[in-house]
């Protein structure tokens, strides 16, 4: 059985003397592992589309759980990530993010475009590379189910909230009298980038603007919230601290 279908590459093994096995985040098939014959032989017409962190379009022979690619073709390399090893590293962990939130056979449109829009985001210094991890981080985790609840204090349902206190676990805000210990403070500003960021269309979601401040709080929520929802450490993450001289 044959299959094609576009796909994003989001990890490879090697296999053997010059074989591939991918992790790739595929539109119609979700998450696959696809083993990829001699992509590793210098002569090989797989290698370039079989990358990590390429867009391709891919040709699949078996069946599910059981796929070999055939043939692939490059549709975006995303090359400027491979020019810093900060957007390298943010972008791994992008993959590695996208893998956790991801399942055999339950394709998401949504998530693949989140990931191939941040991909691209910072492949093109669109936007500081914090300011594309944090609007991630937070859209990645309202797409899997966990969007917080920032419209209102969520035990007296007060709106005009000049600042909130954000409860990671539940993601629920609280105003100034209902907060509980654990909750940690977000200005009017960060609130409003976060409300965007939870609302915005695909195409706009890097637009908005912070401070710098804010833009290191901003993140700070995010991430702490992602690794809350996900309960597990990120390997990527940590080394992307590392050479980011940040490893608060
Ligand atoms: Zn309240």
């Amino acid at each position: 059985m044959f299959n094609t279908t576009r796909g994003l590459i989001l990890r490879e093994v090697r296999y053997k003397e010059s074989d591939k096995i991918l992790t790739v985040l595929t539109e119609d098939d979700g998450k696959i592992t696809a083993r990829a014959r001699r992509a590793l032989s210098p002569k090989s017409k797989l290698a370039a589309a079989t990358q990590v962190l390429t867009f391709s379009d891919i040709t699949l022979f078996g069946h599910k759980g059981m796929w070999t690619i055939n043939e692939a073709a490059v549709i975006e390399q995303f090359s400027g990530l491979r020019t810093s090893l900060e957007s390298l590293a943010l972008a791994s962990y992008f993959a590695e993010a996208l893998e956790a939130v991801s399942d055999e056979d339950y394709p998401d449109p949504a998530i693949l475009q989140l990931g191939l829009n941040s991909l691209y985001a910072l492949s093109k210094r669109l936007y500081p590379p914090e300011h594309i991890k944090a609007a991630f981080e937070l859209r990645l985790m309202c797409l899997s189910g966990y969007e917080p609840d920032i419209s209102a204090c969520s035990a007296c349902g007060e709106t005009r909230l000049t600042e909130a206190y954000l409860h990671p676990r539940g993601g629920e805000i609280y105003c100034e009298n209902c907060r509980p210990d654990a909750a940690v403070e977000i200005s009017r500003a960060v609130l409003d980038a976060m409300g965007h960021i939870v609302a915005a269309e695909p195409k706009k979601l890097f637009s908005f603007t912070l401070d710098g401040g804010s833009l290191k709080k901003l993140g700070q929520i995010c991430e702490a919230y992602m690794l809350f929802q996900l309960d597990r450490p990120f390997a990527s993450l940590d080394y992307y601290k590392k050479i980011n001289g940040d490893n608060k």
